[in-house]
């Protein structure tokens, strides 16, 4: 199912509810019984924040050009240390 939305000259915009491609060009107004025309208007195109689209850049293009590293990194960046003291028994490379 697909909404269409109409406008009626005195009662305003509506919407009806029909299968996909069933639109008509002309539909009887919910208030006033009026033919009222069909409105084309923009599909759900809702913008994407600000913030997740840089993710998504970075997310797509971390796979075609990944970040070129040329030093290690500073020891304030590493990862800490695991916390499970059975780790620490393992060998060290
Ligand atoms: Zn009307």
């Amino acid at each position: 199912m697909a909404t269409y939305q109409y406008r009626c000259t005195g009662c305003g915009t509506f919407d009806v509810t029909r299968p996909m491609g069933a639109a008509l060009a002309e539909e009887p107004c919910d208030t006033c019984g009026d033919r009222s025309r069909r409105v084309y208007s923009a599909p759900m195109l809702a913008r994407t924040s600000a913030p997740l689209a840089r993710a998504l850049r970075a997310q797509e293009a971390s796979a075609h050009e990944p970040r070129i590293v040329t030093e290690v990194p500073s020891a304030r960046r590493r990862p800490a240390p695991a916390a499970d003291p059975r780790q620490a028994l393992l060998p060290k490379p």
